[in-house]
């Protein structure tokens, strides 16, 4: 449908004004030309009769006197009036007196004659008169016509001037308001401006009310999003904790677990059950309850750790989203540091309440790769947790359950080994390829608990690491190491090394280069002496802190060794920045090393490349005699592994290397076969 030109307000009111205005002038005029030619009429009979009237004495002396002549001269004199066209004396014998025609040459359509009649004075005689009609409302036509003329012009000013108020005081106003209406549809603005010179009209009330209008709509408008946002929020939100219910919780939780397989998170939900929270609602009243579940969340709520999502998914239940742990064992952490906010009594009213609660932890991926999944393993750790005597938590999988529990029996029991005599250092040597004997060894921990025995490093290092308990453990090795090197040096073996190995939570601690220099200091050690071994990845967060406190240690004197070299980024960009002495080439390159073409390609390249840049070189894991040939082959400096000795105690390392009862490679590689 084409759409319809929008019509002009003025152009309508004009058009309708000059049909009004025309009808009304037409009528008038018209009443006007017919009073006019009425008068007209009246005026030129009553001229005409003065004129008779002024020659009936003479037309009287004439009849009389039956004198033609005279009567023919004053007949004459009439005709001088244009209008006359024609005069004759008529005797009551009807015969003519005297008669005389207008010489106009123009022959008059009797119809446009007019006869009239007069007696004349003491005669039985008539004067008979033709009017020229034609002549007579001349006169009458020029006035109409000019008045027509006149008219159309003052209706054509009229006209123009209607058109002119009615744009400017009705279609400007209205299209002006037309424009800013359709600002406010589209938000630009909120209201109507006040028009000038229309303040006080009905366009100005008219723009007040609308404005009113607008207001309540915008009011109506607000509160109605207001009520929308509460309805929603409310759909999403519990009333009495204000926390995620589960509805929403759920939507979240699989938002966040799709987020968490994208960004490689591997997220932990923990369900919290009150224990016996039905007993204290028939104990204490609904009231009580409530004002208890209120203070449980405060308290969940205000642990508030590392991003963590709450919700409230029944009545004593809730749940939390651990979105970024480290690793499974951070979220029983979480969990117990939870349980113990909520083991404090909870003042409510003057009561002092107790509660506690028992908490199932799922763990993403591995416990359920979907919310739902997720969702009621969780319930069913927290229900096991309950049943194994609550206040406790659970981990869904037994097997992930009893190993974190032996991790946190191990950090329990690591928090106090240095001080017992439950750690020891073993050494294991290091056999210098060039000159056939053992040039140095590296210190390696070793933990017998008293219930657990011996503790693997690969098991206990990553927790001392986790927990910061490697900075009070590392201490004690590194003086340890200090000490068996000084005790070594005073045994004449002047040049002997030690390594020890430095963690990535150490090299971060400020006060780490203070301490090996009070290690060196104290033992009265020669610094060249002390190898201090890190691993690529120990450096890799941090690359400049790193950088600057190893620059501090190499200033020392105290050599550095960049451990496990080639599993991790193995980037030449930290070779050359890091101040490095030696790099340790890992045991699974050499375990390889003389059947697999590759791996024997990457030694020869690791070796070449440590001769560049003038580094010393060091094979770990040397097991045979192959191995030992085919590095000794390759100009490799150093070997470690059991081809040239396990990790050895204290006192066999002397038996063993310093008085010369080291197996030679030859004996090695009997022994072995
Ligand atoms: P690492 O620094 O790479 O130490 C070498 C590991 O390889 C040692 O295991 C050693 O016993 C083992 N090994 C040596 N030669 C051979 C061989 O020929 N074959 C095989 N299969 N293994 C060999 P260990 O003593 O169990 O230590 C494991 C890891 O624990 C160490 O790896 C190190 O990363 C860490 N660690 C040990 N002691 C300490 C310490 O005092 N402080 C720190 N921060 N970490 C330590
Ligand atoms: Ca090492
Ligand atoms: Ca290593």
């Amino acid at each position: 449908m084409p759409i319809a030109r929008p019509k002009q307000l003025a152009t309508r009111l004009l058009r309708q004004s000059l049909v009004i205005i025309w009808l009304t002038i037409i009528a008038l005029l018209s009443l006007d030309i017919m009073i006019d030619y009425k008068t007209h009429r009246s005026d030129t009979l009553s001229q005409i009769q003065r004129q008779v009237t002024l020659i009936n004495q003479s037309l009287a002396s004439a009849l009389a006197d039956n004198n033609t002549l005279l009567a023919q001269q004053t007949l004459q004199k009439l005709l001088s009036d244009p209008r006359i066209y024609r005069a004759q004396i008529q005797r009551a014998s009807s015969k003519n007196f005297g008669s005389t025609l207008r010489q106009s040459g123009v022959n008059i359509d009797g119809q446009l004659l007019k006869a009239i009649e007069f007696p004349i004075t003491s005669s039985n005689a008539t004067l008979l008169l033709d009017i020229d009609m034609q002549v007579a409302g001349y006169s009458f036509f020029k006035r109409s016509v000019a008045m027509v003329i006149i008219t159309i012009l003052a209706v054509s000013l009229i006209a123009g001037l209607l058109y002119l108020l009615f744009e400017r005081r009705l279609t400007h106003p209205l299209n002006t308001l037309i424009r800013k209406i359709n600002k406010i549809d589209a938000g630009k603005v909120t209201s109507l401006p006040v028009i000038k010179g229309h303040e006080n009209d009905e366009i100005g009330r008219w723009i007040d009310t609308t404005n009113q209008l607008l207001e309540s709509v915008k009011d109506i408008r607000s509160k109605e999003s207001e009520a929308k946002a509460n309805a929603s929020r409310l759909r999403r939100f519990d009333e009495l904790t204000d926390l995620p219910n589960r509805q929403y919780f759920h939507a979240q939780l699989r938002q966040r677990i799709n987020l968490a397989k994208n960004l490689g998170q591997k997220p932990a939900l923990l369900v919290f059950g009150m224990d016996g929270f039905s007993a204290i609602n028939a104990r204490y009243g609904n009231a009580i309850g409530d004002k208890l579940l209120m203070a449980v969340t405060k308290r969940l709520t205000n642990y508030r750790g590392q991003s963590q999502f709450i919700s409230r998914i029944s009545g004593d239940q809730f749940a939390l989203l651990c979105e970024h742990i480290n690793n499974s064992y951070d979220a029983g952490q979480l969990a117990q540091s939870l349980l113990h906010a909520l083991s404090r009594p909870f003042g409510i009213g003057d009561q002092r309440i107790q509660i506690s609660a028992s908490v199932g932890i799922a763990l993403y991926p591995q416990d359920g790769k979907t919310a739902e999944l997720l969702m009621a393993n969780a319930d069913k750790a927290m229900l096991q947790a309950k049943k194994e005597g609550r206040n406790q938590f659970q981990y869904y999988l037994a097997s992930t359950d009893a190993k974190m529990r032996r991790r946190k029996a191990l950090e329990d029991a690591l928090r106090i080994a240095p001080k017992t005599q439950q750690l020891s250092l073993v050494y294991q040597p290091q056999f210098c390829l060039e000159e056939s004997k053992v040039t140095g060894a590296e210190a390696l921990l070793r933990w017998k608990h008293p219930d657990y025995g011996m503790v693997s490093p690969v098991e206990f290092i990553p927790i001392a690491e986790d927990s910061n308990l490697i900075i009070p453990i590392g201490a004690w090795v590194l003086q340890n190491a200090c000490q068996q090197l000084a005790h070594w040096h005073s045994k004449g073996e002047k040049n002997f090394q030690v390594a020890v190995n430095l963690s990535a939570v150490q090299l971060k601690q400020p006060s780490i280069v203070r301490m090996i220099e009070n290690a060196v200091e104290e033992h009265n050690i020669n610094p060249s002496t002390l190898i201090l071994e890190i691993t690529e990845t120990a450096v890799i967060d941090n690359i400049d802190a790193s950088v600057s406190t190893l620059e501090e240690i190499h200033e020392l004197g105290v050599k550095i060794a960049l451990d496990d070299f080639g599993t991790g980024y193995s980037s030449l960009n930290y070779l050359k920045r890091l101040p490095l002495n030696k790099i340790k080439i890992d045991k699974s390159f050499i375990d390889d090393v003389t059947e697999k073409k590759r791996d024997g390609m990457i030694v020869q390249s690791i070796i070449q490349l440590a001769h560049n840049l003038e580094l010393s070189v060091v094979a770990e894991g040397v097991e045979s005699f192959a191995q030992h040939e085919f590095l000794r082959n390759l100009n490799c400096k150093e070997g470690q592994g059991y081809f040239y000795s396990p990790p050895l105690k204290s006192a066999e390392f002397e038996n063993l290397i310093f008085d010369n009862e080291f197996i030679t490679t030859e004996e090695a590689s009997v022994e072995l076969e």
